[in-house]
């Protein structure tokens, strides 16, 4: 499993004073059931919570306190019982590590301890001063039975913690029926069910990935923070795996891991743009002097018939949507060839900024680069992806394309070519998506680290400089 942070922030004041209502509530549940149920007496409660724990205090007026619903609470109540059950897991390895440094105790009586250790029936019965059934197993330590269970009272008083609580009353969990994700005008949302019955509170994302399963709900000063786990199958376990890695291109949609290029048409298609709009912007500039020549020697009536029949709206949304369906259909394209003949399970691609992107392209195609088409790629690639049932992942961006990806070393890129001092030249797209593929493996590289880490990380990396 792999924790996937997705980005996102409250759609206004109202929601974000909502959610933080809804974490406050939440976390003040969760140091309920904390301290109520963290104790020896609710040892044999925890096994089966639901039943001995959760129903029964829905016969109660406890949740009406919790200023929850219901879903909600019995959420908060599901991690608080999982954090008390590992908090006792904490003291027993304690316990018995401090019984086996005890230099009182014998052979036997250690194994007593240990038993009773790994026996919540028995324990729970010590800890609570009642009689309990001693099971065959348990060895025989006669009159010493009475002390040793003193000692395993004191020492289950001396390291079982207090119950976890949260400081930080700024998180949350939703469950796969709490929450659901609605697009608009190009943009992702996910509605969680909020603190009162049938109220939603809509969150907008950055990214287009849809998640499933329980989420974490974290609320930060950057904005909100949605955890899922994600079940990323490893090359090492699962070799039949593939992962591929992604770059976008130089001059083609996207580059591979497996050296491939999609989408190459984008390019062609790209370029021919930008040399027709530069084109017009000289008519144009042209048309402007015109009419600048005739206003100075008062030729109104002329002037203004020129500025009528150039500057038509018409002609130019006819051309402006001929280029976008052009660009709507190779970038769908490419995208469909790619899952076709690579056949990936999971698609690694950067954190989508498209930062690198603009940085490759020039300053004209730029401006081509229209909000509209990196939303339409990051949506397709990820709608494709969902029907095929084929992961997207995220990595962190930082150096992908200034590595060289067999041997580590910075390079130096200069427009579709990469050079590393001891490799030589190569293809910078594809070098790029290999290195974007290996960082979903990377054991330091997250996400998040930050940019300024990942340079001291793979300047850690360098290969020692060859011995002249
Ligand atoms: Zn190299």
């Amino acid at each position: 499993m792999r924790n996937i942070r997705q980005y996102g922030e409250a759609i206004d004041p109202r929601g974000e004073a909502q959610l933080k209502l809804l974490a406050e509530c939440y976390a003040s549940a969760k140091n309920y059931f904390g301290s109520r149920y963290s104790g020896p007496k609710s040892l044999m409660q925890l096994k089966r919570h639901r039943q001995n724990i959760r129903d029964p205090l829905m016969q109660t007026d406890v949740p009406e306190t919790f200023r929850l619903t219901a879903r909600y609470w019995k959420l908060a109540l599901d991690e608080s019982v999982a954090g008390i059950k590992s908090e006792w897991a904490n003291t027993r390895n304690r316990v018995r590590k401090a019984a086996a440094r005890n230099p009182n105790l014998s052979s036997d009586e250690k194994h007593y301890l240990n038993f009773v250790l790994r026996w919540d029936v028995i324990l729970s019965a010590i800890l609570c001063h009642q009689p309990f059934e001693a099971p065959d197993k348990l060895p025989e330590i006669g009159e010493r039975t009475h002390a040793i269970h003193n000692l395993i009272r004191r020492y289950i008083r001396k390291y079982h913690g207090a119950a976890p609580i949260a400081k930080r009353k700024a998180s949350f969990m939703v469950d796969s029926a709490m929450y659901r994700y609605r697009q608009i005008d190009g943009t992702l949302y996910l509605e969680i069910t909020g603190i009162d019955k049938g109220q939603r509170i809509r969150i907008k994302l950055r990214d287009h990935n849809r998640h499933t399963g329980n989420l974490r709900i974290v609320l930060t000063d950057q904005g909100v923070v949605i955890n899922t786990a994600v079940e990323v199958p490893t090359m090492q376990k699962r070799p039949e795996n593939r992962i591929l890695g992604i770059d976008k291109g130089y001059t083609s949609l996207f580059a591979t891991s497996t050296d491939h290029e999609y989408g190459t048409d984008l390019g062609k298609l790209l370029s021919a743009e930008t040399e027709r709009l530069n084109e017009k912007n000289r008519k144009r500039n042209r048309i402007w002097a015109q009419i600048n020549t005739l206003e100075l020697v008062g030729d109104k009536v002329k002037a203004q018939r020129i500025r009528d029949h150039n500057f038509g709206a018409i002609k130019k949304n006819r051309q402006n949507n001929r280029f976008r369906e052009q660009a709507k259909s190779c970038i769908n394209h490419g995208i469909r060839q790619m899952i076709k003949i690579e056949r990936p399970d999971v698609v690694v691609a950067e954190e989508l900024t498209f930062q690198s992107w603009q940085k490759k392209l020039s300053k004209q195609v730029k401006r081509k680069l229209t909000r509209w088409m990196k939303g339409y790629i990051q949506e397709r690639l990820n709608f494709i992806c969902e029907l095929s049932g084929i992961f997207v992942l995220l990595v962190n961006p930082a150096y992908t394309s200034q590595i060289c990806h067999h041997c580590g070393s910075f390079g130096k890129r200069a427009g579709k070519t990469f050079t590393c001092p001891s490799c030589g030249s190569m293809d910078a797209d594809i070098n790029a998506a290999h290195n974007i593929r290996d960082r979903l493996t990377d054991p330091k590289i997250r996400l998040t680290t930050s940019y300024e880490k990942v340079k001291l990380i793979l300047e850690k990396r360098q290969p020692a400089k060859p011995a002249v």
